[in-house]
């Protein structure tokens, strides 16, 4: 596929920074940024508005998806958090939303964030980063991202619940058998547990240059 602008993956398990790297990314290199894991959360939506369970069959529901069901709003709540591995589990769904990833980058390029965007979706990718940090400072992060407070009283107990979720995607992305999250053997790993969001960017984007200049595709 000839592809008019660069491509670069960005994958990682939930909340090591990857979707705010690829957003920063995206916004410095001018690049169109699709974040794929709302495509599986707008799928997950759609089969639990119907009132189905997330290991009923979904294609369907994933066929008929379009970028614009990405912008509903929901997409983060938490029924739709706790039911979207298993939607994604299923190949059929993963099958269904092959194109509209591809697509999205078909013209400009672009930087795309999710779990399989260097190994399966752009195998071809121009730059792949692995970003990961470990389960207990992913769990700070996302306390913190909801408002969490550390001082409260039962802020223990709801980081322990944000760990045990987290935990149980992972487990469920890593596991299954079709395009589980994992890093491809080309990919860049930036570990972000010592690191803040701007430290991040700057390491990508020295990666990112590097890479662009010394490495042009030949096509
Ligand atoms: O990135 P986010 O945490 O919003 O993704 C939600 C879920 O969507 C992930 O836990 C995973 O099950 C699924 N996902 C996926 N492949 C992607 C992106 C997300 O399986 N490329």
């Amino acid at each position: 596929m000839k592809i008019g602008g660069p491509v670069i993956a960005v994958d990682g398990p939930a909340a090591a920074g990857k979707g705010t790297l690829a957003r920063q990314l995206a916004e410095v290199l001018k690049l169109p940024y699709l974040d794929t894991g709302l495509l599986y959360r707008a799928v997950t939506w759609k089969v639990l508005e119907a009132g189905s369970k997330p290991t009923d069959p979904a294609e369907t529901f994933a066929r008929a998806l379009t970028i614009e069901d990405t912008r509903r709003s929901g997409l983060r709540s938490p029924e739709v958090t706790q039911a979207v591995s298993n939607v994604a589990a299923q190949p059929a769904v993963r099958e269904a939303l092959i194109d509209i990833q591809r697509h999205f980058a078909s013209i400009h390029g672009g930087v795309l964030d999710g779990r399989d965007i260097g190994t399966v979706i752009f195998p071809e990718a121009d730059v792949k980063f692995f970003i990961t940090a470990s389960l207990p400072t992913r769990a700070l992060r996302r306390f913190l991202q909801m408002g969490g407070d550390m001082t409260a009283s039962d802020a223990s107990e709801k980081l322990h619940i944000i760990e045990d979720s987290l935990k149980s995607r992972d487990h469920i992305d890593t596991n299954r058998k079709n395009a589980p999250l994992c890093q491809a053997h080309d990919a860049y790993v930036i570990e972000t547990d010592a690191m803040d969001a701007a430290s991040v960017l700057s390491e990508a984007l020295r990666i990112v240059r590097e890479r662009l200049n010394t490495c042009p595709k030949v096509t």
